[in-house]
């Protein structure tokens, strides 16, 4: 039985993890740009499910779709795919390979068809699986989030529950790349509960870290509130990153209490002077267009936005209602022509990047 990944570069590196995990079952998943027999796998965000949905469709092979949208939208998606993983694939894929190559086997949980599903009963223990093998990824430091952000799906596939690799295998994995980069929700919650941060933790990982870290930084970013002198301190440290990357979405505290941020402005003021202080690059992410935003809240923005960029820069995306979230459902809100030409003309300097006008190019970068 032949297994296939659709290669997509948007999961790029959920192929490296999933490789590496049906590897270990014995399944190899080979990288193909079509569907093709025996089985296909695919890993869709809500975005690019469109484009692959007649694909799907169509296959003349069997086809597994996991990743956010399969998550969030199983049903949707078990219209027109054979199995659909929901949630974590790593324990999941290779036991649904088996159960298709042995159907005297049972369907194992965490998977839905048309017709049944029965919901993964436990989380992915992350040390039992390698963060990638033979297809190489960044690696996967933690999971989970407790915070719940009304746009964000992260929370609802991974759980409210944070946990992380163990400082050895992420050391061990780290050294086979030139420059070590992390998948995290927020890295300086690195060994914490995601709320109450555990800096000692996070010293002793970059402490056995060899000295080509990236932390807090692309591809991943951290919360504005766990910004501050500890945790600066630790990059300037151990790291060799300029800049630090975080979330601030809306200059305006009423949205940011609306979509349940749990931090204020204030927290951002804090955190961008915090860099400064230390002589790092913020890079700030803002949302453009969420829902029920007034006139007022995004000139709010706008204010924020500029004061933003005499220290850093800034990334601005459009809203984008995506299932499973609190705000799905809700329509993109309009943007003051005020905060437009800002941010066109800050992207003219090279002070924002982002694309504030097609949530596309979010997901395809
Ligand atoms: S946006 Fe970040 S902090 Fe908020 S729920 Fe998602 S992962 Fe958690």
């Amino acid at each position: 039985m032949r297994v296939n990944w659709r290669y997509i570069n948007a999961s790029r590196n959920s192929y490296a993890i999933l490789y590496a995990a049906c590897e270990r079952e014995g399944h190899i998943l080979h990288h193909v740009k079509s569907p093709d027999s025996d089985i296909t796998c695919y890993s869709l965000n809500s975005i690019n499910e469109s484009k692959y949905r007649d694909e799907i469709e169509s296959a003349q092979c069997i086809t597994i779709v996991g990743g956010p949208h399969a998550s969030a939208s199983r049903e949707e998606v078990a219209g027109y795919a054979d199995y659909v993983i929901v949630g974590e694939g790593e324990y999941t894929l290779p036991r649904l390979l088996s159960y298709i190559g042995d159907k005297n086997a049972v369907m194992p949980p965490g998977v839905a068809t048309k017709n049944e599903y029965t919901p993964a009963g436990q989380c992915v223990l992350l040390d039992y699986y390698p963060p990638f093998s033979k297809m190489k990824g960044y690696v996967e430091i933690s999971r989970g989030c407790p915070f719940r952000c009304a746009y964000c799906q992260t929370p609802q596939i991974f759980g409210h529950c944070m946990h992380h690799r163990s400082i050895d295998t992420i050391v061990s994995y780290s050294s086979r790349y030139r420059d070590g980069r992390f998948v995290t929700p927020n890295a300086f919650a690195y060994g914490s509960d995601g709320i109450r941060p555990r800096f000692d933790k996070v010293r002793a990982l970059l402490e056995k870290l060899p000295n080509n870290i990236y932390f807090g930084t692309f591809p991943s970013e951290v919360r504005p509130e766990f910004i501050c002198d500890t945790s600066l301190d630790l990059v300037n440290d151990y790291c060799r990153n300029t800049r630090i990357h975080f979330g601030a979405q809306s200059g305006s505290n009423t949205v940011l209490k609306m979509i349940n941020r749990g931090h204020t402005v204030e927290d951002v003021i804090r955190a961008v002077e915090c860099c400064r202080d230390h002589d790092l690059i913020p890079v700030v992410d803002f949302i453009v267009g969420l829902p029920n935003e007034t006139e007022e809240d995004q000139k709010a923005t706008c204010r924020l936005i500029r004061w933003i960029v005499r220290f850093g820069t800034v990334h601005a995306h459009q809203f984008m209602p995506l299932p499973g979230t609190e705000l799905a459902g809700c329509k993109t809100g309009p943007v003051i022509p005020d905060l437009l030409h800002l941010l066109g003309s800050l992207s003219l300097k090279g002070k924002l990047t982002g694309s504030w006008g097609d949530p596309q190019i979010r997901f395809s970068r």
